[in-house]
């Protein structure tokens, strides 16, 4: 089962993930987690990144593929399934993951759209920001990275619907209602 947990920045799709990889054992490629992890450790590629981070911006369509290319090649050759959160973010990048896992003799099962309205996220990211002195956190950066999401990724939401992929999860409920709503979900994609 390979999945993607969509959702506006601070929709929750690190927790959810969390709690989806202890339920189904996939394994979880957050390309966020990977990029912080580069600029932490002050490789080529993470100096680039924190320029778009810092202003955020998407990292340009063509690196952040050869990216997740690398990272499915060296992480999730012999995995049952993976958690795609933060990936894809543009409809190029849709097109990409498709043809990532194609040749890979793999497919994408759903997408599960976390639903949060823009001022319960702004709160969240504030919140985690003071939790976790994660930089972009800020109020400035999180304007941007919402006008980011509304203007090129949530057109991802049609792109999956006309797929029949596209879940939509209330993502603006407590943490084990959400997940439940979620399994709930994939148990039923599963059995198709
Ligand atoms: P996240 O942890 O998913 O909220 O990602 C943090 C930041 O990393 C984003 O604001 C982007 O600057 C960058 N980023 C993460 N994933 C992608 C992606 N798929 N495409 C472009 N930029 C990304």
């Amino acid at each position: 089962m390979n999945i993607v947990l969509f959702g506006g920045p601070g929709s929750g799709k690190g927790t959810q993930s969390e709690k989806l990889i202890d339920k189904y054992g996939l394994h979880h490629i957050s390309t966020g987690e990977v990029l912080r992890d580069h600029i932490k450790r002050e490789t080529d590629l993470g100096k680039i990144a924190k320029r778009y981070i810092d202003e955020g911006q998407l990292i340009p369509d063509d690196l952040m593929i050869n990216i997740l290319d690398d990272v499915l090649e060296k992480e999730a050759k012999d995995k049952p399934g993976v958690i795609f959160d933060g990936f894809p973010r543009t409809i190029p990048q849709a097109e990409a993951l498709n043809d990532l896992l194609r040749k890979r003799g793999k497919e994408l099962h759903a997408v599960v759209g976390l639903e949060v309205p823009d001022d319960e996220l702004v709160k969240r990211m504030i919140n985690r920001g003071k939790m976790t002195g994660r930089a972009d956190d800020n109020e400035e950066t999180i304007k941007k990275r919402l006008n980011v999401y509304h203007n090129q990724t949530s057109p991802l939401r049609e792109h999956y619907k006309k797929q029949n992929k596209y879940v939509a999860i209330d993502g603006n409920r407590e943490i084990g209602h959400i997940f439940d709503s979620i399994t709930k979900e994939l148990d039923k994609h599963a059995g198709k």
